[in-house]
């Protein structure tokens, strides 16, 4: 989970550069938390409370409940947000 500002943070093909959408393996019931948590960083983008995930990306491990979260850069080069700036 990440918050894309297109021209200011990486893209998912910065970071997953030889994944393409729709094929992105995942189990329903970790969708929805998920889907809880992009819905918490849009309230936070939106209302500007808070410290968004801007830069950054959180990873949830749904077997142990782990969760990490990375600095996160745009990857020089990147198709997917060259443009973007
Ligand atoms: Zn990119």
């Amino acid at each position: 989970m990440t918050v894309v500002v297109p021209g200011r943070t990486a893209c998912l093909e910065c970071f997953l550069p030889e994944v393409r959408p729709g094929i992105i393996p995942a189990i329903g019931s970790v969708v929805s938390v998920i889907g809880g948590i992009e819905a918490t960083e849009t309230i936070k983008m939106i209302s500007g409370k808070g410290k968004p995930l801007v830069g950054r990306l959180l990873s949830l491990k749904a077997s142990t409940w782990d969760i990490r979260i990375a600095e996160l850069e745009r990857r020089p080069g990147c198709t997917g947000c060259s443009g973007n700036d």
